[in-house]
């Protein structure tokens, strides 16, 4: 996959050199180049910044050395993904995620300051598939934490980047449910024990002890994702789980009776 990342800190992208995207990229499995915006200024203070028309606090991001560095991605036969950070965009999730690791190449364009020139978004839709794009509801200074959240979010779904693939089969998310807990060596730790079940040696009593564990957790901490499930998708002995959870399944929804 080639991934292109547009900042105006370089600098900032350079975690993405470390682990296991650092090795992706060693092994070939990852094109990904960090490109300085400055380098698309013409003037001799490399200005990327301006005053806000209609006045109002801040800078705002200038458009033409935006144009300048996106248009030399464009080389591919397809229109490529670009991806605009920004608390006013789409919430960013691990469905994102999946469909992101299906393209062949991704830009990211790194707002900074009150953002970029809302023209260069209008100009941009003509050549790529534009994307704005949130981390979640709150503010950061700049695009480039969010780049390094999704691009680690993408790059480990891609083939030979995760060393064993079924880590990403039973991870958050991935059928709508959290994680269940998990636990190493020793089996007891300054008095506490694991789960008698863990180690039974029984791997569908500890297949069922996970799930319920799961759905218990989701229930407590994320109950908008349950609100979500395909009750469908429920068997009796999760529903029973769900029922001590305080959730019902009424008129073809699963919902909280508390
Ligand atoms: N004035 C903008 C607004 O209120 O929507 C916020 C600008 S913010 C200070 C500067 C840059 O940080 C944005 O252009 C964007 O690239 C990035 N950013 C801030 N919060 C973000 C979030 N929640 N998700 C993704 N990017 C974010």
């Amino acid at each position: 996959m080639r991934l292109d990342v547009v900042s105006i800190f370089p600098e900032y992208l350079a975690p993405l050199e470390l682990s296991l995207i650092g090795k992706a990229r060693v092994d070939g499995l990852l094109d990904l180049r960090v490109h300085d915006l400055r380098d698309f200024t013409t003037d001799r203070h490399r200005t990327v910044d301006d005053t806000p028309y209609g006045g109002g606090a801040g800078m705002v991001m200038k458009p033409e050395p935006w144009a300048q560095a996106l248009e030399p991605l464009l080389s591919g036969p397809e229109r490529p993904v670009l991806i605009v950070p920004s608390p006013a965009g789409e919430v960013f999730s691990q469905s994102i995620a999946e469909e992101l690791a299906a393209e062949q190449q991704l830009v990211f364009a790194c707002g900074r300051y009150e953002g970029i020139d809302e023209r260069v978004i209008e100009w941009a839709a003509q050549h790529f598939r534009v994307r704005p794009m949130s981390l979640g509801d709150y503010v950061l200074n700049g695009g480039e934490v969010a780049v390094l959240a999704m691009v680690e979010a993408v790059a480990r779904l891609l083939p030979g980047v995760i060393g064993n693939p079924d880590s990403l089969v039973e991870e958050s998310h991935q059928d709508g449910l959290l994680e269940y807990p998990v636990y190493t060596k020793p089996s007891a730790w300054r008095g506490q024990e694991i789960p008698e079940v863990l180690l039974s040696g029984n791997h569908a009593k500890i297949a069922r002890f996970r799930r319920d564990q799961q759905l218990r957790r989701t229930a407590q901490r994320r109950p908008d994702l349950l609100s979500r499930l395909d009750p469908e998708k429920l068997n009796r002995a999760d529903l029973q789980v769900l029922r001590e959870s305080g959730y019902r399944i009424i008129d073809g929804h699963l919902l909280s009776t508390d």
